[in-house]
């Protein structure tokens, strides 16, 4: 069964290089936007051309959002915009309470009314559908378990799994063995690395190499060269397939 990602931002919060973390998956023909940055249109455009025709907004079932820092969710303005005024319709948005709860405060001062200055809520914009720590929830093929992460904000790691392959995502995190065991039934896993708050990349190499060897690097720093190619970093823009 395809299954199917492209990394369409691989940079950390500051990075000039690339756009910052978003990854579209696709299995069965549907599709999952896990992450949204602005320009989020341009993103998916410029992160598409391995394809035969670019992504858009349309040709996704849902957007998952792993938490509310900006380099991972500051298209999701522009996102209910384009729904509401252009697709007229409301995007599918996956997140769990934690994250979902706190996000209609940050884009109120932006979309809490239209043109006729009459009051928007929320649901006026977006279909929400919660994450569950304690079950995995399904939107369309997909079936998505969260776990949260030791981050500033609530954030959660994501296992997403259709057509029995599993891809797994560890939003921001330190380096957490406990969550590197959540992650690592997954076919693949998508990681972050960096200083600070991050995950360290030495940490990360010296992880066993069975379970290296289906680590990709993601969310880093526009200097970094993994010194001693332990662990591959992602290529923004390439098709993988699982
Ligand atoms: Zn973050």
């Amino acid at each position: 069964m395809a299954f199917s990602f492209i990394p369409l931002g691989v940079g950390d919060a500051f990075s000039a290089r690339h756009y910052t973390s978003c990854v579209a998956i696709e299995a069965e023909g549907r599709r999952l936007l896990v992450d949204c940055p602005h320009p989020i249109r341009k993103v998916l455009r410029e992160g598409s051309t391995g394809l035969p025709a670019p992504l858009d907004l349309p040709d996704f079932d849902a957007f998952v959002l792993t938490h509310l820092h900006s380099d991972h969710s500051s298209g999701i303005e522009g996102l209910g915009f384009y729904f509401r005024y252009v697709l007229q319709k409301r995007p599918v948005l996956v997140a769990h309470p934690g994250v979902a709860g706190r996000l209609w405060e940050r884009l109120a001062p932006g979309m809490d009314e239209n043109d006729h200055a009459v009051a928007q809520g929320f649901v006026d914009y977006f279909d929400l559908t919660s994450l569950d720590e304690a079950r995995p929830v399904r939107v369309g093929p997909f079936e998505i378990a969260c776990r949260k992460t030791r981050h500033h904000v609530p954030t959660y790691a994501l296992r997403v799994t259709a057509g029995g392959r599993t891809l797994a995502i560890s939003s921001d995190t330190p380096f957490d063995p406990a969550l590197i065991d959540w992650l690592s039934p997954a076919d693949l896993i998508l990681h972050e690395t960096g200083d600070g708050i991050h995950a360290s990349y030495g940490k990360l190499s010296a992880l066993p190499e069975a379970l290296r060897r289906r680590i990709r690097l993601i969310h880093f720093a526009d200097e970094f060269r993994p010194p001693d190619g332990e662990i591959e970093p992602l290529v923004q823009g390439r098709v993988y397939h699982l």
